[in-house]
């Protein structure tokens, strides 16, 4: 301490800079990083090899500083002259580990390609800040690639740079192609299955030279790139847009931190804006009057029963009659249907939260026994949905062989969720069940559901009389209501403000924690570290692994604390798996 003069004083041609090195072990005992000494060469954000112990390990560069390299060993090699971050993306990388309840090492690496970065002739220039950081949402259904394509423009002619970043591999293509049309070989594509070295070299352009777009999936979040003034996020409240394996980081909370830190604008564009966008206060901007085409609701009260209503039959017909291609859509995998009382048509509800039961006599959200019929006290129920297979046998009763998968050549096709990107030249969509995803037992079900019926909706084509038919036994249900007006925000404020009543996310946090195997008690680890911290639910028990939910109005004393037991039980054989802000509950 205070010997800050005394350095100073005595260097002398780089004798005396001391690294600090986290060396490429997935473990938080080595977050701290260890001290080397270093010449003049070594920069924050490179990849270095360093001895440990009697090994030479990989690892990244996290701090440089004058200082007595007495005893220090010195860093091994240098093995790329091209840092992969600078000390603002370090800032977000850190805040990651820890909000993610990650070891630094398994987050640094995410800033670099997947290979080392080849040597740039000169060093990435510095991020110049943009003139007036900011954030807005833009709603948008089908016109959302040219919305992108519009805010893109302007950045690149002033010589800055952009990040577009999508959910899915086919939406980064479509995106992409777009861009190239307009602005050709400025426009730098992240396929997520491309090689390696060809990712590498998409990463070393962006980084090296300003004036660029780069178009990729959550994936490139973290990547430094230079002279970047905008960053645009593409549906941000879809599943796709978060990674499923621990870090469970999610692409929209590391753009928001980056561009704290960084200062770029950020530009989310989309039909349905997840609740954690309107909780931050983000600025909306309507484009047009709907966020996607019309829905029309149909009343399953009203009809004697079966999977389809006479009216879809209909309709399906009508289309079928001029040569047009319906989209049937109904459950996937893993999706219970709603059922209803055979006797009186009650949609079968839980008596106590509500939710829609799966099989069997206890509520699966709640515990609440379900009993008979709320309002006819029937004890017989029929399901309202199907899978793919059982929904096809039926459409094949009524129209023969025209019935078949999604991207087949039947005129009638039959999907879920996964199908929508491959949706073309559809004149009707049909949803089965609409109540089968709208109550499902996961807390934000009804946002979800609200977020795939759109997204539905908008692979329909506007015009002659295309649409989206929803068929619903909750015809006021405020997602219904929220599809039938074409705008999303009216039941998400309102949803939101009943998150903030129960504490849940966004208003609240939830952190999952599953633990399997391991040589210690994972109750008792949990127990002393964790403590009286947070609200912790469980264990339940899950395929042999144990599973807790740790709930709160604010979880940063309990990641902390974290930490120290999810490394105990590591360190103990465990397989511990963190899900911080869990999508399913
Ligand atoms: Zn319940
Ligand atoms: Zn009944």
């Amino acid at each position: 301490m205070g010997g800050h003069g005394r350095r100073r004083g005595s260097r002398k041609g780089g004798e005396l800079r001391v690294a600090s090195v986290v060396p490429d072990l997935p473990t938080f005992a080595v977050d701290e990083g260890f001290r080397y000494a270093a010449t003049e060469q070594v920069a924050i954000g490179m990849v270095v090899r360093v001895p440990l112990g009697r090994r030479t390990v990989r690892g990244w560069v996290v701090a440089v500083e004058d200082d007595d390299i007495t005893g220090l060993k010195p860093v091994g090699a240098v093995s790329s002259p091209t840092p992969i971050f600078d000390r603002h993306l370090l800032q977000t990388l850190r805040w990651a580990a820890s909000y993610y309840v990650a070891p630094l090492a398994a987050v640094l690496p995410r800033a670099g390609p997947p290979n080392l970065p080849p040597s740039a002739s000169s060093p990435p220039p510095a991020t110049n800040a943009a003139a007036r950081a900011r954030a807005v949402y833009s709603i948008v259904g089908r016109e959302a690639p040219q919305e992108v394509a519009d805010a893109v423009s302007p950045v690149l002619e002033a010589g800055n740079s952009v990040m577009v970043i999508l959910p899915t591999a086919s939406e980064v293509a479509v995106q992409a192609d777009l861009l190239r049309g307009i602005h050709g070989v400025r426009v730098l594509e992240v396929p997520p299955q491309a090689p390696q070295r060809e990712v590498t070299a998409v990463w070393s352009e962006m980084t090296a030279r300003p004036g660029r777009v780069v178009v990729g999936t959550h994936r490139i979040a973290f990547w430094p790139v230079a002279g970047l003034h905008l960053a645009v996020l593409v549906e941000e409240g879809r599943r796709a847009m978060k990674d499923r394996q621990t870090p469970t980081v999610h692409a929209r909370e590391v753009i928001r931190r980056r561009a704290g830190v960084e200062r770029f604008s950020v530009l989310y564009v989309g039909s349905v804006p997840s609740t954690s966008v309107l909780a931050l206060g983000i600025e909306l901007r309507r484009r047009s009057t709907r966020a996607w085409p019309p829905v029309e609701v149909i009343d399953r009260r009203a009809d004697p029963g079966g999977f389809l209503a006479d009216r879809t039959r209909a309709a399906i017909r009508g289309v079928l009659a001029k040569d047009g291609r319906v989209f049937v859509f109904t459950h996937r995998h893993g999706y219970a249907p709603a059922y209803r009382c055979v006797a009186c048509k009650t949609l079968r509800r839980c008596p106590s939260c509500g939710s829609r039961p799966e099989p069997g006599e206890t509520c699966t959200r709640c515990g609440a026994d379900l009993g008979p019929c709320t309002s006819c006290g029937g004890r017989r129920f029929e399901a309202l949905g199907a899978g793919v297979g059982r929904i096809t046998e039926v459409l094949r009763q009524t129209f023969g062989e025209k019935a078949g998968p999604a991207g087949g050549d039947t005129p009638i096709w039959v999907g879920t969720e996964r199908d929508i990107p491959r949706l073309e030249r559809i004149s009707l969509g049909v949803v089965v069940d609409a109540d089968g995803l709208i109550l499902g037992s996961a807390y934000n079900a009804g946002e979800e559901s609200l977020r795939v019926f759109a997204r539905l909706a908008n692979a329909i084509p506007f015009g002659h009389g295309r649409h989206l038919m929803l068929q619903t036994s909750m015809p006021d249900h405020p997602v219904v209501s929220a599809l039938k007006s074409g705008d999303p925000v009216p039941y998400l404020e309102e949803e939101l403000e009943s998150r903030r009543d129960l504490g849940l996310p966004p208003a609240g946090e939830v952190i999952v924690l599953e633990v399997s195997g391991g040589s210690k008690d994972p109750r008792a680890v949990l127990q002393q570290s964790i403590g009286d911290s947070a609200t912790m639910f469980g264990p339940a028990e899950r395929g042999g692994k144990l599973r807790w939910l740790i709930q709160g109005r604010d979880l940063s004393r309990t990641r902390q604390l974290m930490r120290g037991a999810v490394g105990r039980l590591r360190e103990g054989g465990a397989t511990v798996r963190v899900d911080v802000d869990p999508l399913d509950l």
